[in-house]
């Protein structure tokens, strides 16, 4: 077989005997399988992929600055990377979530979920009649005006914003950006609803892309242990899991983040969903590993609930050991603050830290606390974020609901 003759794309080679996950579809194409680029192909542009003896494998983008040189696109000789392509590939995620049972009614989803969705780099959330644009590689950065402008066709949304400052552009070679990138500039804070409750959000300022659509699915299996109960939301940003437990019957609820400006955003989300934030809840600033060694060291444990759900503390390989101590940290505190009989939601979106060893850190957390506990279920991100079988790296929430003996 010979390379595909029809194809105008310059050819990177892989080294031979790299062929294999490449031709299972894996997306990524590190430097060491690499054996040959052209200097013509410039960085960003779409490259062939052919294997030592030039026979076509597939077809993405490339980027020599970054240790992933190329991410695929296609495995088809015939399907070039034209404006028609990324249409169809947006239009694709957008039929899926269309189709999907879990965010019927929700106003916060995310749309296209990079590699997941078979377009690498790429991570756009619907928030409202918004949209939020994450740029992960310079390919995608390059194109990102025409990907905003045929996303505001294809979603009749009125504007599209870019919140592309994610610490993985610093690989690619890029820094941080963000702005209006296409039709309307968005109110202060846009309004979503998830389930019936309302939510604002801030897309300009707030966290990542302003609301974590990821937890969805978890915030209505946590609610359903809150009826009658004082729940602890430690890592609370701007309170979801809050109100899902009040609305399934919590007695009272503490927000606890580091983030008085998420904690203002929560306050406003209690009132405008009718709860009362002095009487049914607590906002509490302050960092979660001292506030609850503090309470721990008072003889604190007065909740029949604890969610704790961090933000990723692995951001590298090198960082996994220091992020394992912390889970074990919060967790084992988190056990030691529960009334027995209590229930922890603990989470952790750390795509390095797998759920089996997040489960042993849990586990070395309880033996460490002294308690006896029973895991009820496993959890994982919301079907909106789906994980492509080719790409297990895609797999990064997973959680578990433990409770404590009585
Ligand atoms: N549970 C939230 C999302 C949590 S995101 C939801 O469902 O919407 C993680 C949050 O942890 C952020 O709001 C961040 O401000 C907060 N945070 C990070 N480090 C912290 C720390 N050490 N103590 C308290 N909050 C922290």
């Amino acid at each position: 077989m010979s390379r595909h003759p029809a194809s105008d794309y310059p050819a990177v080679r892989l080294k031979a005997g790299r062929e294999k996950p490449v031709r299972q579809r894996h997306p990524w194409i590190f430097s060491g399988a690499i054996a040959a680029i052209p200097a013509k192909a410039a960085d960003g542009a779409i490259v062939d992929v052919c294997d030592a003896h030039g026979a076509f494998l597939a077809r993405g983008y490339l980027n020599r600055r970054s240790q992933i040189q190329v991410r695929l696109l296609t495995w088809d000789a015939d399907e070039p990377i034209d404006a028609a392509f990324w249409r169809r590939r947006l239009q694709a995620a957008l039929d899926l979530r269309a189709a999907l049972p879990e965010v019927r009614g929700c106003t916060a989803l995310r749309l296209v979920n990079a590699e997941n969705d078979f377009l690498p780099g790429l991570t756009v959330d619907r928030l409202g009649d918004y949209l939020v644009l994450q740029a992960g590689t310079l390919a995608i950065d390059q194109r990102k005006q025409e990907l905003a402008t045929l996303l505001l066709e294809l979603t009749g949304c009125q504007g599209v914003v870019e919140r592309s400052d994610m610490a993985v552009r610093k690989l690619e070679g890029l820094s941080a950006q963000s702005g209006v990138l296409a039709g309307a500039p968005p109110p202060e804070r846009v309004e979503v609803v998830e389930d019936g409750l309302v939510f604002a959000v801030d897309l300009l300022h707030g966290q990542k892309t302003g609301f974590y659509s990821d937890q969805r699915a978890n915030r209505r299996r946590v609610a359903a242990y809150c009826a009658g109960k004082r729940v602890l939301n430690a890592f609370s940003y701007t309170g979801a899991f809050a109100l899902h437990a009040l609305r399934s019957g919590a007695t009272h609820v503490t927000n606890l983040d580091s983030s008085l400006d998420a904690l203002m955003l929560a306050e406003a989300n209690l009132r405008c969903n009718g709860f009362d934030p002095d009487r049914q809840a607590e906002n509490i600033v302050g960092d979660v590993f001292q506030v609850l060694r503090d309470w721990d060291a008072a003889g604190v444990a007065d909740f029949d609930v604890i969610i704790l759900d961090p933000p990723k503390f692995a951001q590298n390989q090198s960082a996994v050991e220091r992020a394992l101590r912390g889970y074990k940290e919060i967790n084992r505190l988190a056990l030691r603050l529960l009334r027995p009989g209590g229930v922890l939601a603990t989470f952790s979106c750390s795509g390095l830290v797998s759920a089996d060893l997040f489960q042993k850190v849990v586990f070395g957390a309880a033996v460490d606390a002294n308690r006896a506990t029973q895991v009820l279920e496993t959890l994982r991100q919301s079907a909106d974020h789906p994980v492509a079988l080719t790409f297990p790296e895609g797999e990064y929430l997973k959680g578990l609901i433990v409770r404590i003996a009585a």
